[in-house]
């Protein structure tokens, strides 16, 4: 049989720890075989980024915008105990995705990748729940004091020109917390464009919440942005039959909760952070849950929610064979190589990347699934808990015998 050829290079970046192990296994087992694989590989691992300086970091974001997709495996952000931990460390380098974010200027969209089998824990959603989180200001990048002594705050805004705005925050009598924070009207621009372009993508419908109502300024600027984007993408979203919604934050909640799902849901940085834990956990697990940065202009990078599993890392070094749930990091290559189709022109890419997808769930459905899904399955339903390394040959088996 003939490889699958491609004619742009797919943005490969490696990690670290369990999930580098599984980036090789699922290279060598499930593409390799039927893909004249053709990447430009970039070591995001923690010794070669510190090796670099992290230049790696800086030279995989700009190759994916210059080639327009990347795929990117799970690399640890150091911390204290990982500067003891690895003692060649230069510096505790910041995250790869914080940098690679700000270089793509990104929305990231989190997606639990559902089964039948596996029931989510609100029992009118029938289809996944899309989180697009804004990633960037609001209380995130704020300014915080206390003070303990009467008095009054004040907020002013300095010009260039000098020209200046104050108001009074509030006079108290006693302790108080303060908090200023902000939002650039241009990171809610790109905000606005990447979660309109992806619903166009995915033929989803989109919504948007936030807290206009109280925060008439501040939250009121977000809906001001999203519907002036919004112009552009309407006759798309007309064409496609999809619809843009706005609702206040709590009036979405409760709408979540009652819908069949099936949409994506723009969240402020706040929201996006709170939504999405409890999106996920109440779609099963971390390990089923696939993240795409998407920058404004239509770059993307695909990506495993979850981290570099490093406690399943220390027993595999013991010699364990463990049972780490390799579906995400399968999902971010499906991801990639589907876009990296879908952009050249590639059909069977394409059709590749829906065949190995189909693969893997059926390997689930037939009951063979690794220990951190296989308890979460319906009663009645015959899970067989596996290690990665016989998930991998089932779905490989799936792959061969078709
Ligand atoms: P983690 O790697 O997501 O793992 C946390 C726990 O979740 C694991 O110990 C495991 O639980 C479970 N888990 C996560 N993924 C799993 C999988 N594929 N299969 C089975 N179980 C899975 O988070 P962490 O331990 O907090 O972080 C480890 C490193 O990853 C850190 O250095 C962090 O900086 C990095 N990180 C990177 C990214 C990224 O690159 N996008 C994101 C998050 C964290 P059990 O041990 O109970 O089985
Ligand atoms: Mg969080």
């Amino acid at each position: 049989m003939s490889k699958i050829k491609m004619t742009t290079p797919l943005v490969e970046m490696d990690g670290d720890e369990m999930t580098r192990i599984l980036w090789q296994l699922i290279k060598d087992q499930l593409i390799l075989p039927y893909v004249d694989l053709f990447t430009e590989y970039y070591d995001l691992g923690l010794l070669n980024r510190n090796a670099t300086e992290d230049q790696v970091t800086i030279d995989s974001a700009n190759a994916t915008k210059k080639y327009g997709v990347a795929v990117k495996c799970a690399t640890i952000t150091p911390n204290q105990q990982r500067m003891e931990e690895f003692p060649e460390l230069t510096k505790m380098w910041v995250s790869a995705n914080a940098t690679i974010r700000s270089i793509l200027d990104g929305t990231v969209f989190r997606a639990p990748i559902t089964i039948d089998c596996i029931k989510p824990t609100v029992k009118t959603w029938e289809k996944p729940i899309t989180i697009a989180r804004h990633a960037y200001g609001d209380v995130y990048k704020a300014v915080e004091l206390l003070t303990d002594e009467p008095g009054e705050c004040t907020m002013s805004f300095v010009g260039q020109s000098g020209a200046t705005q104050t108001l009074s925050v509030e006079k108290t009598a006693g302790p108080t917390v303060w908090l200023g924070q902000h939002n650039t009207e241009s990171s809610i621009r790109s905000f606005a464009r990447s979660c309109f372009q992806y619903a166009v993508d995915t033929k989803q419908d989109m919504w948007f919440s936030t807290k206009d109502t109280i925060s008439k300024i501040y939250d009121g600027h977000f809906k001001t942005v999203f519907d002036e984007e919004f112009v552009e993408y309407k006759g798309k979203f007309d064409e496609l039959g999809i619809e843009y919604f706005y609702t206040l934050i709590d009036d979405a909640v409760a709408r979540v909760m009652r819908s069949k799902g099936g949409f994506i849901w723009a969240c402020k940085n706040y929201d996006g952070d709170v939504m999405s834990d409890m999106v996920s956990s109440a779609f099963g697990s971390l390990a089923m849950m696939t993240s795409v940065l998407v920058s404004p202009d239509g770059k993307y990078e695909f990506e495993a929610a979850h981290g570099t599993v490093t406690r399943h890392y220390y027993r595999y070094l013991q010699g364990e064979k463990t049972s780490t749930n390799p579906i995400a990091t399968i999902f971010a290559w499906t991801g990639a190589l589907k876009k990296r189709g879908e952009l050249d022109g590639l059909a069977d890419l394409v059709e590749f990347a829906d065949r190995l997808e189909k693969a893997t769930m059926d390997t689930m459905r037939s009951g063979i699934m690794t220990g951190d899904i296989a308890h979460l399955t319906e009663p009645g339903f015959n899970a067989k808990s596996v290690d990665t390394w016989e998930f991998l040959d089932a779905v490989a088996d799936i792959m061969n015998n078709e």
